[in-house]
């Protein structure tokens, strides 16, 4: 399909005329990819084109619509900047280990993965597990080719699915990836290590996109695209790092993968004064919208667990309260937990004094709307 002459004929197309070809481009492009995205160095070395090649008509499809949609023609189907609203998707859930199955159908099996979005502008994905694979395959239908890539920490449940996150593989695709580290070097060998080969049979030097990394550290705030962001170091073992993502005066924060900061019987949790690690957290936390709270342990999972580096739904209601917050997410449930266990487990929340409290499910979308 030549997109060059449609390209020329735009005008006369109309918008819609130009996203059908190039959706369906895409769709033949990533039928074609899903299957040879495992194998694109052997599918190479064998003469079959590479999944690289078979992206390049979909992103020529989309340049033209881009260019289409930046002219002053067909307004209605601009981003409309303005008041601004804050979206919040959740394409994976679940803790440690994806839980495809029967019990984990309706809250959702794969592990952790949000799309952070503000009207038209590129979106923030948090972590890329599992729930990621179906996050790029929708960000491949929409016209936009940017996207910030937050990991909060390498163990597995949330990089599982960066090989398989098609973005990686759009030639075109700007990715800023943003990891815990001391340097961009060390950001990109954290994730060279896992796409080396061996892992994976793609490595990442030979990824058609253009990725690049920067450290970050706990500290002053940065900015990705229209969000501004800040770091907090979480109690976790090796490490993980917390978000809190602000934009037009609305807030939402991410802290996956972390303990309890005090012990029990101490801080805030205990109806105490917080610790001095907590008040660096009810800080981070203070009068956000919405946080998404590592919960995978109940209570008394917690004390059996206590160095695993997960928390509970009480200290993330408590620490939350007393920070402000307006809604919590209960999050990464733990990956035995059933359906009707989280069903008894947002009903016992639901009810809960001075905030709202809701536990995330895949596919959900959560919306701060204008004030
Ligand atoms: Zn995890
Ligand atoms: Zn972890």
């Amino acid at each position: 399909m030549s997109i060059a002459a449609s390209d020329g004929k735009i005008g006369r197309m109309g918008v819609v005329g130009v996203l059908k070809v190039q959706r369906a481009v895409l769709r033949r492009c990533e039928q074609r990819t899903n299957s040879w995205e495992w194998t694109g160095r052997i599918a190479a070395r064998r003469g079959v084109p590479a999944a690289n090649e078979l992206c390049t008509g979909a992103w020529t499809a989309n340049k033209a619509a881009v260019r289409f949609a930046r002219a002053p023609l067909g307004a209605a189907s601009l981003p409309i900047r303005g008041k601004t609203k804050l979206e919040i998707r959740f394409w994976g859930v679940r803790g440690s280990i994806p839980t495809p199955g029967e019990h984990t159908r309706r809250w959702g099996g794969n592990t952790s993965c949000l799309e952070i979005r503000e009207n038209g502008a590129p979106p923030i994905v948090l972590d890329c597990g599992t729930g990621a694979r179906e996050l790029g395959r929708k960000l491949l239908s929409e016209p936009g080719r940017e996207l910030f890539l937050l990991f909060s920490h390498f163990h597995m449940d949330h990089v599982y699915g960066f090989p398989f996150f098609l973005p990686i593989y759009t030639p075109g695709y700007r990715i800023h990836v943003t990891v815990p580290a001391y340097s961009a070097d060390e950001a990109r060998e954290k994730i060279a290590r896992y796409l080396n080969g061996v892992y994976h049979p793609t490595r990442l030097r030979e990824l058609p996109s253009q990725v690049d990394f920067e450290a970050v550290r706990p500290g002053p705030a940065f900015q990705c695209g229209p969000f501004e962001v800040k770091a907090l170091a979480l109690n976790h073992p090796g490490g993980s790092l917390g978000y809190r993502i602000e934009v037009g005066g609305k807030s939402m924060a991410y802290l996956t993968d972390t303990a309890p900061f005090a012990r029990p019987g101490e801080g805030v949790a205990a109806g105490q004064q917080e610790i001095p690690r907590e008040s660096k957290v009810l800080a981070f936390l203070k009068d956000c919208d919405v946080v998404v709270y590592d919960t995978m342990f109940d209570e008394h999972e917690y004390l059996e667990k206590m160095t695993w580096g997960h928390s509970y739904p009480e200290y993330a209601a408590s620490i939350c309260r007393a920070a402000g917050v307006k809604h919590l997410v209960l999050f990464h449930h733990a990956p035995e937990r059933t359906d009707e266990e989280v069903d008894a487990r947002a009903e016992k929340w639901s009810s809960y004094e001075g905030m709202r409290v809701t536990c995330a499910k895949e596919g959900e979308r959560i919306v701060v709307e204008p004030r």
